[in-house]
């Protein structure tokens, strides 16, 4: 289990972008948090990857545990190694390094060559696209094929938390409809995910727990399926009709959608879509798989005992 507790984050000693800030995410659970620009989505994933340092940013109080492990002083590459692994906004794979060398830069830490290949069978298994253009310069891709090179890169030392920052940004609505399924997939297989995203509609449809982070703190949190009938998150962060987030919104709410495009001054894909992509079989056995599928049995929306949206918390 992924803990955060009580942390308090500061850019520069000046600005302060999470305040005592708890998390909870369940093993083989999905936690969605949402915000507005700025409500410090980011820092909370910088700071679960050990990577917060390079931005600047200190943890000033509070703790974040990956199974009873401290996590903060952490180096990133320790952190992987424990199993944490942190997919960037904006995909950051190598442009000029070819796909395969996408891939296997994701492994470097990987030394056990049994896992090497199981993790690379997986990757190939789940994203073919990415083993028919496995020689071409990755810069080369469609946007949305670059996000799927980023997560297969995380996949890659078989993490057991994968934490994602918007992978829908700037891609066209059917991609992003992909990606949902793709994510939803990789947690079928056992792995638990953090999903920050401001397509909240996505986001939703994904997780089983949502948080909901305003100017660096927790004002809401409960069962995702609570939240998104919420009102309150409604008006706020979906677009009317957006069950899935890939219908697009209207352009008028405070956080951005899949179809609204050009958000950063980043292009959206004019890709229609990648091609049908169709959920891998699932051999049993395979060591990504721990124990029976997380989702099998199980409800949505309240597996990690987090109170309802009737009793939902706002942290001050
Ligand atoms: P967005 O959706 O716009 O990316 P966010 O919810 O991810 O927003 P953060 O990027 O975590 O928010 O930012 C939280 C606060 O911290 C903001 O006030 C932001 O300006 C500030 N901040 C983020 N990164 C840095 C940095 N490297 N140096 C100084 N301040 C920063």
């Amino acid at each position: 289990m992924l803990n955060v507790t009580d942390v308090t984050v500061t850019y520069q000693n000046a600005v302060r972008a999470l305040r005592s800030v708890n998390i909870s995410v369940p093993d083989s659970g999905v936690v969605a948090v949402l915000g507005s620009n700025g409500a410090g989505k980011t820092t909370l994933l910088r700071t679960v990857s050990g990577t917060l340092r390079h931005h600047g940013g200190r943890v000033g109080a509070g703790s974040v545990t990956l199974d009873g492990t401290p996590l903060v002083g952490r180096d990133p590459a320790a952190i992987v190694r424990l199993g944490l692994v942190h997919v960037p906004e904006g995909r950051r794979i190598f442009e000029r390094l070819t796909v395969e060398e996408n891939l296997r830069a994701g492994a470097a830490g990987v030394r056990d060559r049994a896992a090497w290949t199981r993790a690379r069978a997986r990757v190939q298994e789940m994203f073919g696209i990415l083993t028919e253009r496995a020689h071409q310069r990755a810069g080369l891709l469609s946007g949305g094929e670059q996000q799927m090179l980023a997560i297969g890169r995380a996949l890659m030392s078989s993490p057991r938390v994968l934490v994602l920052d918007e992978p829908s940004l700037g891609l066209a609505p059917k991609v992003v409809g992909q990606i949902g399924e793709i994510l939803r997939e990789i947690n079928r297989q056992g792995t638990t995910i953090v999903l920050v995203e401001q397509n909240a509609a996505l986001a939703l449809s994904i997780a089983d727990t949502a948080y909901v982070l305003d100017l660096g703190r927790v004002s809401l949190s409960g069962p995702a399926a609570e939240l998104a009938a919420s009102d309150a998150v409604a008006r706020l962060y979906l677009p009317a009709g957006d069950t899935d987030g890939t219908s697009g919104g209207t352009g008028e709410r405070p956080v951005r959608t899949a179809a609204q495009g050009n958000e950063g001054g980043r292009r959206v894909d004019a890709e229609p879509s990648l091609g049908p992509w169709v959920p891998p079989r699932r051999p049993s056995g395979w060591p990504w798989q721990r124990g029976r599928s997380p989702r099998d049995g199980r409800s949505r929306g309240n597996g990690s005992g987090t109170k309802s949206l009737s009793d939902v918390r706002t942290r001050g």
